[in-house]
């Protein structure tokens, strides 16, 4: 009976205009008689797909692939919807009779099925969310000329894909949370990893931070904003005159939010423009910088971008391909979809008439993780074994208002730096936007009085009790910090859930880019210091739990600031031993741009703008603001030096006395 309820994409196109976001899908030779409808009910969003007689209705005219979409907190629209539209056609069935079942994929298939039954008279027909994704996307790419493009300095391009040479591809998919996916054929694919700083994390945040109510709202506030009200710049950190002389890019972004921690200004006092502008950047490079690392971790040069995040918008599209292009050295390209946020839908859609049972149920798990399996364990090495000769290499990972890491190979030696824009100057920027707290300790004690799952949507939220356990999703995991936001209210939600989930989203980003970093690189040591580490017992416990989790309890951390560790091993660990002060300003400065430009690198001294303004400085971050002041002065005396040597020989060629 399935097999009559296939869908033919024989000759399917897209017609009209190259431009049109989410523009029908024709296909010529589908039955137009027959309805179909399949559902992707994800943690934010429902999308739908359907077929419909495409214009005179006759039979043999053909069909068209319509699209709507739905918030899932507005279930009834829904329903609404499909009966208004006399979705529940399909199958020959009446709804009293109970004998429709629907294709439907995401959580809500699993947590909404009662609904479905009750109130529509459907059943669902549940599939497994990430092999509708990617069925999604290979029916696109395969079946649908101009599918896929690129947006790079303001230029769209249609990526013509030939189906021989698709595969092995990244698909990033960008939703509530983000799911990462290494697609090496049609039904073959591995999920390699997420994060739980996605689409409900940039919208939850959006809401309580400028107030606004729809996600389209959203951008169009963030289009008129400006990031660098808010935004620590590189600018902020080396001085312009540096910045020129050394030829860097001055507007280059070192802490999202860094700028808030130093200034007196109260979140009304910022526009809603700039706030959502930040935002934007901030949690669109982060994604990007995942999907780069992971990228280069699986050697694959081709990324595909979907989710409803994206949104056809195209800052959004332009900020991935640039961060992308950028960190790859052009060696990657970031593609989009045109139909980006029906992926799972279209892919529950193809499972009409698909009889061969190569469906992969929740329970068939035999999901790989690739990246743990190439990855280098990254050991713990307890305290008594370091010594002098064996420490190297290793990755450093400073947490200032930004994050640097750094490959150390030996004292002075440094191969790679790559950093984050999400740090310390993050965390604490948002909690005094939020929580209106006045210091770093502050928020802290906040943190641990809150309960983050207030605010977090977790993997129970979407499921249900039993979560997703193909992928290895309890029901407990956080899905999308922040993905709870439904008020845009602040008042409505308690400054120590929003501080607590602050603390978790931030500290488990930090650690997911640290590891993957230390397996790009092949390295079995990460050390963590900063001024956000030192003293910070909280900081340093999620910190490890964080790497624990993503090493799956393979890697130990250690941090270079605690009072014991130092006391033990002495002037060995500080902070110039490690090598770092034995390379020039301007060498950490190339060396950043060489390795991450664009997002959030700046020199791996020790960073405390937070706290240049402040009146409690101590005196340990007085002498580390004036060390860092003094590598500024010592880049720009060396290059006057040798601007100097190099005017003396030209005079000295042309025969004239040299007195400079
Ligand atoms: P999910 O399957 O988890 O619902 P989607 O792919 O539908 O994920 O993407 C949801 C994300 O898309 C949201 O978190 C938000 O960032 C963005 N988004 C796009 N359009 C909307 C909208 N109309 N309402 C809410 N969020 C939207």
């Amino acid at each position: 009976m399935d097999r009559g309820r296939a869908v033919d994409l024989s000759g399917a196109e897209i017609r009209g205009d190259l431009e049109d976001h989410n523009p029908p899908i024709y296909l010529p030779r589908q039955r137009a008689a027959v309805p179909l409808v399949a559902l992707d009910i994800g943690g934010t969003l429902i999308k739908l797909v359907y077929t419909a007689s495409c214009g005179d209705g006759e039979e043999g005219g053909g069909a068209e692939l319509r699209f709507a979409k739905f918030e899932r907190r507005r279930l009834d629209e829904c329903f609404q919807f499909v009966r208004a539209e006399g979705l529940l056609r399909c199958n020959g069935g009446r709804p009293s009779e109970g004998n429709i079942s629907l294709k439907a994929t995401g959580g809500g298939a699993y947590k909404f099925a009662d609904d479905f039954r009750e109130k529509l008279g459907v059943c669902l027909d549940k599939l497994d969310e990430m092999d509708s994704v990617v069925s999604g996307a290979n029916f696109l790419l395969q079946n649908i000329p101009g599918a896929a493009f690129t947006h790079m300095n303001g230029k769209r391009k249609p990526v013509n894909v030939s189906p021989n040479n698709l595969f092995p591809y990244l698909l990033v998919n960008i939703g509530s949370g983000v799911s990462v996916l290494k697609v090496t054929g049609n039904r073959k694919f591995e999920r390699v990893t997420g994060t739980h700083i996605g689409g409900g994390t940039m919208f939850g945040l959006a809401k309580l931070l400028t107030g606004c109510k729809s996600y389209d709202e959203f951008l169009q506030l963030s289009q008129k904003g400006d990031n660098f009200v808010l935004d620590l710049i590189v600018k902020d950190i080396c001085g312009e005159l540096v910045c020129q002389k050394q030829g860097l890019s001055t507007s280059t972004l070192a802490a999202s939010f860094g700028k808030v921690i130093t200034s007196k200004k109260k979140l009304t006092d910022y526009k809603p423009e700039d706030l959502a502008a930040t935002l934007l950047s901030a949690f669109t490079y982060n994604i990007a910088q995942i999907a780069f690392l992971v990228a280069s971790l699986l050697g694959l040069q081709r990324v595909f971008f979907g989710g409803s995040y994206i949104r056809g918008h195209k800052s959004t599209m332009e900020n991935i391909s640039y961060a992308i292009d950028f960190w790859s050295q052009s060696q990657m390209q970031a593609v989009f979809l045109r139909h980006e946020g029906y992926l799972g839908a279209l892919g529950a859609l193809m499972s009409y008439g698909d009889l061969s049972g190569e469906n992969i149920t929740l329970e068939e798990s035999t999901e790989k993780e690739p990246l743990r399996e190439s990855a280098s364990p990254v050991d713990g090495t307890s305290e008594d074994e370091q010594n002098d000769s064996n420490i190297f290499p290793y990755l450093l990972v400073n947490i200032g208002s930004g994050v640097s890491m750094i490959e150390v190979i030996g004292k002075g030696k440094f191969e790679r730096i790559i950093g984050s824009h999400l740090g310390g100057g993050t965390i604490l920027g948002l909690a005094r936007l939020l929580t209106g707290c006045s210091s770093y300790e502050e928020f802290l004690e906040l943190s641990q009085k809150g309960n983050n799952l207030s605010v977090d949507l977790t993997v129970g939220d979407i499921y249900g009790e039993e979560g997703y356990p193909k992928i290895g999703l309890p029901a407990s995991t956080t899905a999308a910090s922040f993905g709870k936001v439904n008020s845009n209210k602040l008042s409505e939600y308690k400054v120590e859930d929003l501080a607590a989930a602050l603390l978790n989203s931030f500290t488990y980003n930090i650690g997911q880019i640290a590891y993957f970093v230390a397996n790009l690189s092949g390295l079995k040591r990460i050390f963590f210091r900063g001024a956000y580490v030192c003293g910070h017992e909280k900081t340093m416990d999620k910190i490890s739990r964080s790497l624990k989790y993503w090493s799956k309890g393979e890697v130990q951390t250690t941090f270079l600031c605690h009072e014991g560790f130092l006391g033990t091993l002495g002037a060995f660990w500080s902070y110039e031993n490690m090598g770092i002060d034995s390379l020039a300003a301007h060498e950490v400065i190339r060396e950043v741009l060489l390795g991450a430009p664009y997002t959030g690198q700046f020199p791996s001294l020790p960073v405390t703008e937070e706290l240049e303004n402040g009146e409690n400085k101590t005196l340990e971050e007085e002498v580390e603001s004036l060390r860092r002041d003094n590598f500024v002065l010592k880049a720009e005396l060396e290059r006057l030096q040798r601007e100097n040597a190099e005017l003396k020989s030209k005079l000295a060629g042309s025969g004239e006395a040299t007195t400079l």
